[in-house]
């Protein structure tokens, strides 16, 4: 029997390993490649954002499972103590013995293997095997330095960039037209123009009032994700939430979907707090509402699908003056609920009261 060896951080794991190991089972004709993430490497701290070993070995495992012969091994990633090639070796050796080692080394380690512990010992146990440079022409270095830009999903499988996003491990940010795709997946169809457009009127307003930019458009997309679902099902995500749940009735079930989808973006898109506070006041505004926290509610307020009478006007003043804007849009939610015989929501008035008595 031949057995690969293939050690490394995998972190994260990603194409180019997986058409390394595929590479190697082939050329080497293995019956088995046994994949070891490590512990803490001696002498090396983790990049910022590394996932716990947990979860590094679930990437892994996800990113390996579709080549049969490999096998991700746990050998080392729970290890704080140096581990040492040799003696990951001798346990294997122990677990297979009369087989037939190759040790999967990078470019960089090839060279120095004699410099390893008991390096002799080790070089009489397993063959070496070269993993050319062009085998795995990015590194998991420079992938996580393309999820900072929202950038590199391509190297990664779905599950595993869904992970990475989810707990925005190595700072990760999502990838445009993948949240897009995810927030819309969740949509009625007839409800995609307006994220759309909410979206592009959020950027808008927040390059005019100097906020991020993709806080803006992240809140836009995810603001409406929950909007589908009925007043049951809004409940049951409010009670798993963190926050506390305030008294809804099927008067305002409307209200619920804002607060469920900050619940929902949050969990499924580790979106920040400050994006899950504009998202959770969209629909009844609060006390002491943030820049973007205006930016959204009017966003999705006067965005282009939007047609109603004074529409053209509150356009023109959310450029002018944001918080008569605002004012506006409360005063005109107030009006209208009020002539349906609908309480409104205590946080519409605190925010009206915030805004005072600007005309
Ligand atoms: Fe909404
Ligand atoms: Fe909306």
């Amino acid at each position: 029997m031949k057995i690969g060896i293939f050690g490394g951080a995998f972190n994260p794991p990603h194409t180019g390993h997986v058409k390394a190991a595929e590479t190697a089972i082939d050329y080497n004709q293995l019956d088995l490649l046994i994949v070891i993430p490590t512990g803490i490497p001696p002498h090396k701290t983790m990049p910022c954002g590394t996932p716990p070993p947990d979860a590094r070995l679930l990437l892994t495992k996800n990113a390996f499972s579709g080549i049969s012969k490999a096998q991700v091994s746990d050998i080392e990633i729970f290890s704080t103590n140096s581990n040492y090639t040799i003696d990951t070796v001798h346990s294997i050796k122990k677990q297979y013995p009369d087989t037939q080692l190759f040790l999967l080394v990078g470019n960089d380690m090839y060279d120095s293997l004699d410099t390893w512990k008991e390096s002799e010992k080790l070089l009489s146990s397993v063959t070496p095997v070269l993993l050319p440079r062009d085998v795995t022409p990015i590194s998991s270095t420079e992938i996580r330095s393309l999820l900072t830009e929202r950038k590199g999903i391509e190297y990664l499988t779905e599950q595993n960039y869904s992970l990475i996003i989810k707990h925005r491990y190595y700072n990760a940010k999502p990838d445009w037209d993948w949240l897009r795709e995810k927030a819309y997946q969740k949509l009625d169809k007839q409800r995609i123009p307006h994220v759309k457009a909410c979206e592009g009127s959020a950027a808008v307003l927040a390059e005019y009032w100097d906020v991020d930019i993709c806080d803006a458009r992240e809140a836009a997309i995810l603001h409406d994700i929950t909007k589908k679902l009925d007043f049951n099902e809004n409940m049951c995500i409010m009670c798993e939430g963190e926050l506390p749940v305030k008294k809804y009735s099927i008067d305002n079930a409307k209200l619920l979907h804002a607060v469920t989808a900050a619940i929902v973006a949050k969990e499924e898109f580790g979106i920040s707090d400050t994006v899950a506070d504009a998202i959770r006041s969209h629909t009844t505004g609060k006390a002491q509402m943030s820049t973007l926290d205006k930016i959204i509610y009017i966003a999705d307020y006067i965005e282009a699908t939007r047609d109603f009478p004074g529409v053209e006007q509150m356009r023109k003043m959310a450029f002018e003056d944001i918080d008569k804007a605002m004012k506006a849009g409360l005063e005109m939610v107030v009006n209208d609920l009020k002539s349906r015989n609908i309480i409104p929501d205590e946080d519409t008035y605190n925010a009206l009261r915030d805004l005072g008595d600007k005309k």
